[in-house]
């Protein structure tokens, strides 16, 4: 079944230009100057990575720091040590503590990410690798870059290094999602609705990556230079607006 999922990546590079999209998967390479910018890219998500997992292990270390002053203060009011001494211990455990928790705050809060518990992440720089998400229903797979648990569901999260949003953003469908994000450059927010026309919109894009795959060339479906301007494929691409 794996063989025949389209990577949703697939479908934003067929949305940003099917012509690009076309030429990568006949294998013609980006330029250098393009791979740089991506290798840039990757760095930066590395430290968006770096910078969750700090803010993790700042949180774990509040945690212990408060309990082992919550076990103090009750030994005090058992009267199982000397008093004094420990009482100094445990107030110097809950100040830890709480400097602590504002470090793990401020670490997260540097990646844009809103509150909730994030259970998944594919964020280079990470202890563990990201299982591929698959939807046999819609025939596609992918990563996001994290999933974070909210009071209304689950929410699906993507980081972008740049910090202007473009027309459209993409979503990843699952029944219990009630909407994405796609946070640029740690500081604007887009919110992605799960409606019935982002549905159709999904459906379409599918439709249309998947008839692409069978086709021996495709048309450009934008009209926009400014992405011909930056294009890593422009040398290759007969059909460049610039
Ligand atoms: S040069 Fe323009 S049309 Fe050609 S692949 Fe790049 S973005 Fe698409």
């Amino acid at each position: 079944m794996s063989e025949k999922l389209i990577p949703a990546t697939q479908l934003a590079e067929y949305v940003y230009c099917s012509q690009a999209w076309y030429l990568k998967q006949h294998g013609v390479q980006v330029s250098k100057e393009t791979r740089a910018i991506q290798a840039e890219a990757n760095a930066w998500h590395e430290t968006q990575g770096r910078s969750l997992a700090t803010g993790d292990s700042y949180r774990w270390a509040a945690y212990a720091a408060v309990l082992l002053a919550v076990v103090l203060f009750i030994f005090c009011w058992l009267g199982w040590s000397r008093m004094s001494i420990v009482l100094m211990l445990a107030s110097t455990l809950v100040f830890l503590g709480v400097l602590l928790f504002f470090l793990a705050h401020r670490a997260r809060s540097k990646t844009g990410i809103p509150a909730g518990e994030i259970f998944y992440q594919d964020l280079i720089g990470q202890p563990f690798q990201a299982e591929v998400l698959r939807s046999a229903q819609w025939g596609i797979s992918g990563k996001p870059d994290c999933l974070i648990r909210t009071p209304e569901g689950v929410v699906p999260v993507e980081l972008k290094k740049s910090k202007r949003p473009p027309a459209r953003g993409e979503v990843y469908p699952n029944h219990s999602v009630p909407y994405g994000l796609v946070i640029y450059a740690g500081q604007q927010v887009r919110r992605v609705e799960y409606t019935e026309a982002s549905r159709r919109w999904l459906a379409q894009v599918i439709d249309l990556v998947r008839r692409a795959r069978t086709l021996p060339a495709v048309m450009r479906n934008h009209r926009i230079s400014g992405r011909c301007s930056g294009c890593g494929l422009r040398p290759h691409c007969d059909q460049s607006l610039i």
